[in-house]
């Protein structure tokens, strides 16, 4: 079967080449399907990519002040409307809404929180029974809301967009190696398959393409914990310092994470399930059972904001990438841009685009 499959892809010409099925594939190989684009994926399945450990939270604010993130407005809608369409079309579901139960961990957490509700930040309120938790949880200063958050099922998304790929023949499960790729006046060669433009969606990997890695790419580092907690309701998303999300799976929760800008591998750390078990026990008054450990990288940039376009010297080798800790929301609504501008050379936001380092970029690369 492998055989026939990689005799297929012999000598084949796409339109597009695009390297990984990560969150940002999946959105730009689907965008270029509903635009009736030829496309091959090569993606390695690697386990512990990005895509495979996020819980997939969209979260309409950040950091301890609770501010409303990067063009929520524009951003956060699209998302919500693009895997509601995208899940119907799978026959899954591909997003939800559940909304953060945020119990303060300090007083002054507490205090900070009822300052944003009292300028009026619609994402936040105030719970008016806050002994609504007592019999589930520890907690000392009370808990708001923040709402709407959505959560994207990538654990159903990934695979099902997979299997249709597979089907249609638009995949090759295999490691895409980077001194394979020729660069031609009409686009490019890898092995024997040519294509107009290839796009890397390969997340952290691109942080070492010679076409790309002067790029300011930020590596980061996130660990989970999977856990078994019976008799947890799951229509929240519970959080107090670590956040626990409800999995597809009954009693499954994903616990964490952790951002480490410092590493030597990416593999899970003692220090990291030490510290998330004890305060899951300080914080739940329910048993629970750890299941598994993961540990993977992020595609951070050190300005928070992607890498989308195509390289200033080189027509034929495009980037979707630096989606960071919020790939969830920024990979559809950037994918779409890319999928627009490539077609209609409409512009691409210009804190996104990758214009921003066209002088950088037109250094020889090594
Ligand atoms: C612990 C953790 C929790 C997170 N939680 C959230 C969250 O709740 N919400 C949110 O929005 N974001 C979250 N994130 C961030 C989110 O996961 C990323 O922003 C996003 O997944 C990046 O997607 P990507 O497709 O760009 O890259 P990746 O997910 O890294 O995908 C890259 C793909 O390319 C493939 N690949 C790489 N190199 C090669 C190669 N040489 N050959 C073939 N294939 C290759 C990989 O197998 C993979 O499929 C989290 C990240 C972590 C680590």
């Amino acid at each position: 079967m492998i055989g026939n499959r990689n005799t297929y892809f012999c000598c084949m010409h796409v339109q597009y080449l695009i390297i990984g099925q990560g969150i940002s594939g999946t959105w730009l190989s689907y965008y270029l399907q509903k635009e009736k684009k030829s496309f091959l994926v090569i993606d390695n399945n690697n386990k512990n990519a990005s895509s495979r450990l996020a819980a997939g939270i969209i979260n309409p604010v950040t950091g301890r002040r609770h501010v409303e993130v990067w063009r929520a407005k524009e951003i956060l809608p699209f998302a919500w409307n693009a895997y509601n369409q995208f899940g119907k079309e799978l026959g899954i579901t591909a997003i939800s809404q559940k909304n953060i139960i945020d119990f303060f961990p300090t007083p002054q957490m507490r205090q900070s929180f009822i300052q944003r509700v009292e300028e009026y930040d619609a994402y936040v309120q105030i719970s008016k029974n806050e002994k609504e938790y007592t019999e589930l949880f520890n907690y000392d200063f009370g808990f708001g809301t923040i709402k709407p958050v959505y959560t994207a099922h990538l654990e159903s998304l990934l695979p099902a967009w997979r299997q249709q790929l597979k089907e249609n023949n638009h995949l090759l499960e295999e490691e895409f190696e980077i001194n394979q790729l020729q660069t031609k006046k009409d686009g490019i060669q890898y092995k024997t398959i040519t294509a107009g433009k290839i796009i890397f969606c390969d997340g952290n990997n691109s942080s070492g393409n010679p076409y790309f890695q002067q790029l300011p790419f930020a590596p980061n580092k996130g660990e989970v914990l999977l856990a078994e907690i019976p008799g947890l309701p799951n229509h929240h998303i519970y959080k107090k310092g670590i956040i626990m999300s409800p999995l597809a799976i009954p009693d499954l929760w994903w616990v964490g994470s952790n951002y480490s800008w410092e590493f030597d591998n990416e593999n899970p750390t003692a220090e990291f399930r030490n510290k998330t078990e004890q305060m899951l026990k300080d914080w739940l008054k329910i048993p629970f059972t750890i299941k598994e450990h993961l540990s993977g990288i992020r595609p951070a940039t050190l300005e928070r904001r992607p890498f989308v376009g195509i390289h200033p010297q080189h027509p034929g080798i495009g980037i979707l990438n630096g989606m960071g800790t919020k790939g969830c929301s920024l990979a559809p609504f950037f994918a779409k841009q890319l999928v627009d501008n490539l077609l209609r050379n409409k512009p691409i936001s210009p804190e996104a685009s990758i214009e921003r380092f066209a002088k950088i970029l037109s250094r020889n690369i090594s």
